[in-house]
């Protein structure tokens, strides 16, 4: 199987496999994300019509009118009536640093083909928190954080001015780092070492490329989980771009749904179902006693902005 060829925008394949290819208005668009990646819309299928086509092949015809056809999508999405989503399907061209790329790919219900770094020599691209922007990036910049002490996986938001300073000579020291290794790249490359064993000196911050394919419902479930507070910044700036940019104006209704019902709705346990049902009944928020851990209780006073009752 041959790879296909890389990276650079001009030399990115044009895909002209697909009629939609050609209907579809974002079709080919770039959108950067980080200081050198990018996501593109390769080709789509269906569109919230087709949604709500699938879905009336279980339910009858009923109703036509975009009014109730909203109403259906609005249904399907908070019944996790999933399957008339998967009769839509996305493919994009991903650019992407390999550490992104690695929790991209754990998501498994999507087709994916990746670059080959065996096949082809690896471009000096790789990507530092806080170089400034290619100029195209839509979302904030990703910053170089101090560790969480909240999030054990998280960087903390809060720098101090001096602390700033600091982290823009690490970034220096970072970029610094990843062109001595792309230096010793190639000179092992110029001694004759193969390019599958050559770009082991590579940093995780290299950039790599894939054509991800997924359907709306396995793709809503990858934007769930990584536009979460708790998903890494990088592959959250990947998530916003793929939503605001690709999805959202090819699905409006769909998505308006997955954000309403998905996004911005909450899971609540048994507990705080229970407590929730105690506060509206004019009961005092006072920490349950038993099964309730005092991280889930601060979680739940966060969550709906309660201040918890003095004990004295
Ligand atoms: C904030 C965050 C932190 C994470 N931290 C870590 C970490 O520290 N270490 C780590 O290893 N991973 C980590 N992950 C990855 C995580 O565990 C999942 O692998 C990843 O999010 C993909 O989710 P998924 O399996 O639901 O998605 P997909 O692979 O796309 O699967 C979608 C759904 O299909 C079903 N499915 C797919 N394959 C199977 C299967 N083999 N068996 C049963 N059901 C299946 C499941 O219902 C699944 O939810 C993290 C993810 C996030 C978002």
């Amino acid at each position: 199987m041959l790879p296909f060829c890389t990276a650079d925008t001009d030399s990115s394949p044009k895909d002209s496999s697909s009629s939609n290819a050609l209907e579809t208005p974002l079709v080919g668009e770039h959108f950067g994300v980080l200081n050198r990646g990018f996501v593109r819309l390769v080709d789509s299928m269906g569109s919230d019509a087709a949604i709500v086509q699938a879905a009336r092949v279980s339910y009858g015809k009923g109703t036509k009118k975009t009014r109730e056809d909203r109403a259906l999508i609005r249904y399907l999405m908070r019944h996790r009536h999933n399957s008339p989503f998967e009769m839509c399907e996305l493919k994009l061209h991903v650019k992407l640093p390999v550490f992104v790329a690695r929790q991209w790919v754990r998501h498994r219900t999507a087709s994916l083909n990746e670059y080959s770094a065996r096949y082809s020599e690896m471009r000096e691209e790789f990507y530092v928190p806080n170089e400034p922007n290619g100029g195209d990036a839509l979302f904030s910049e990703a910053h170089l954080g101090k560790q969480s002490q909240e999030n054990r996986q998280g960087r903390s938001e809060d720098l101090t001015l001096a602390q700033k300073d600091k982290r823009s000579r690490l970034s220096a020291r970072l970029e610094d780092r990843a062109h001595k290794a792309f230096a010793f790249y190639r000179e092992l490359l110029e001694k004759g070492v193969s390019r599958e064993l050559a770009r082991i000196t590579l940093p995780l911050s290299t950039y790599t490329e894939f054509y991800w394919k997924a359907n709306l419902h396995n793709l809503f479930h990858f934007l769930e989980l990584r536009l979460d507070t708790h998903a890494q910044e990088e592959i959250r700036l990947y998530a916003e771009t793929i939503f605001e940019k690709i999805v959202r104006p090819l699905f409006p209704q769909a998505s308006e749904a997955f954000q309403d019902y998905r996004l911005d709705s909450l899971d609540l346990s048994r507990g705080e179902v229970a407590l929730l049902r105690g506060l509206v009944k004019g009961g005092e928020v006072v920490r349950p006693q038993g099964d309730f851990s005092q991280r889930e209780w601060q979680t739940f006073l966060t969550r709906f902005s309660l201040r918890e009752k003095d004990e004295g």
